[in-house]
């Protein structure tokens, strides 16, 4: 078999520990047999972070954001211990996925990749259902403080021009505390934009919950520029068959509980904080969750929604075979691939993409899986739990046949 070409490289972002031991694996495995891969690589483990003054970070988003396209391995975010885990380390080098978000934009939409022996924990669940959420302000940038005596609290904008806004928030009597928080149009803006755009590439429907019930002004605006933006697609939703729908977040939360699934669900901060922790668990597991980070002008990075697995990767260096499940990480490539071919207009990158998933679900049906998804496996379900490289050899195995 001929291998697929590229034209356009993908962005590589390697990362650290167990997910960096599987993504040569993965490549050696599952890519270069198959396909003449073209990436621009840049080496985002802690050490090289270190010895780059953290500078090969912020390449890797440019890069991203030039080429559009790019694939990620999980990352250490060091803290204090980690610090005494690699003395030679000269600060506490911010989160990656951070500086590379930063320089990009865009909103991060998650996906369970669901088997068939893996029940979902809410029964009506046919589909997966893909969380977005708005990764910026609310109450996670917020100001907030206690106060003992009595008094009261007013809330003040100061404009360039001179002009103030002045409200009273409250007159107490006794301690209280209080929180100020905030949006930005431009961020509710990008993130609507970033929902509409990938409901239309992904064809799935779109749902935004917030409580603009209670919260008029601030959530209205959320809701309205959710709708301005949707007018600005409402023919390619219609021509596709889609639909926006707003609803208040009790009533959402109490319509996804019953519906099929097969849909995107927007969320402000904190809903989709709380949101996709309900939704990854009651699907399956962090190690079968995606995530890809969408720009409002259509720029992608893709990755698995799992960190580096420390404690796999601690036993494998004491030289034990690990059962760590590759399927997340595999599926950020098959991604990336399967965009990389849509833009650059060809058909066997993409066939390549969806050929490598298909793999992977027939290997998992046929009963092949790591130790996690084997403790998640219906009753009754026939089982062998192998060690991720036999699982990865296995998948070759069946990518090779589907792609003869
Ligand atoms: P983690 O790497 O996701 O692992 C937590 C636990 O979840 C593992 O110990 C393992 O449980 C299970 N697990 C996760 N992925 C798995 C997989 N593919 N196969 C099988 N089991 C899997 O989270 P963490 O231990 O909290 O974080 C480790 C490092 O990852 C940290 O340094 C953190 O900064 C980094 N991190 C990076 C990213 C990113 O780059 N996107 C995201 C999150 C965390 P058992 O041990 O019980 O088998
Ligand atoms: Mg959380």
């Amino acid at each position: 078999m001929e291998k697929i070409t590229m034209n356009t490289p993908v962005v590589e972002i390697d990362g650290d520990e167990m997910a960096r031991i599987l993504w040569q694996k993965i490549k050696e495995k599952l890519l270069l047999p198959f396909v003449e891969l073209k990436t621009e690589y840049y080496d985002l483990s802690l050490l090289n972070r270190n010895a780059t003054d953290d500078r090969v970070t912020a390449e890797a988003g440019q890069a991203a954001v030039r080429l559009g396209v790019a694939v990620k391995c999980a990352t250490i975010t060091p803290n204090k211990k980690r610090m005494e885990e690699y003395p030679q380390l000269k600060k506490l080098y911010p989160s990656p996925n951070a500086t590379i978000r930063s320089i990009m934009g865009g909103t991060i939409f998650r996906t369970p990749i669901t088997v068939d022996f893996v029940e979902p924990a809410v029964r009506s669940w046919q589909k997966p259902i893909t969380i977005a959420r708005h990764a910026f302000g609310d109450i996670y940038k917020a100001t907030e403080f206690a106060t003992q005596e009595p008094g009261e609290c007013t809330l003040v904008f100061c404009g360039q021009s001179g002009e103030e806004k002045r409200l009273s928030v409250q007159k107490v009597t006794g301690p209280a505390v209080w929180l100020g928080q905030f949006n930005l149009d431009e961020s509710i803006r990008s993130f609507a934009k970033a929902c509409f755009r990938y409901a239309i590439d992904s064809r799935q429907d779109l749902w935004f919950s917030a409580k603009d019930t209670i919260s008029k002004t601030y959530d209205g605006h959320f809701r309205a520029v959710f709708e301005e933006e949707f007018e600005a697609c409402r023919t390619d939703f219609e021509r596709l068959g889609l639909r926006y729908f707003y609803t208040l977040i009790d009533d959402a939360v109490a319509r996804v509980m019953r519906s099929p699934g097969g849909f995107i669900w927007a969320c402000k901060n904190y809903d989709g904080d709380v949101m996709s922790d309900m939704i990854s668990s009651a699907f399956s597991s962090l190690a079968m969750m995606t995530s890809v980070l969408v720009t409002p002008d259509g720029k992608y990075e893709f990755e698995a929604a799992h960190g580096t697995v420390t404690r796999h990767y601690y036993r494998y260096l004491k030289g034990e075979k690990t059962s760590t499940n590759p399927v997340a990480m595999i599926f950020a490539w098959s991604g990336a691939l399967k965009k990389r071919g849509e833009l650059d207009a060809l058909p066997a990158l993409i066939a390549f993409g969806e050929a490598l998933e298909q793999a992977c679900r027939n290997t998992l049906n046929s009963g092949k899986m790591t130790g996690d998804l084997a403790a998640m496996a219906r009753p009754g379900f026939s089982v062998t739990v192998l060690n991720s490289e036999e699982f990865l050899d296995a998948i070759a195995e069946e990518l090779t046949g589907i792609l003869n």
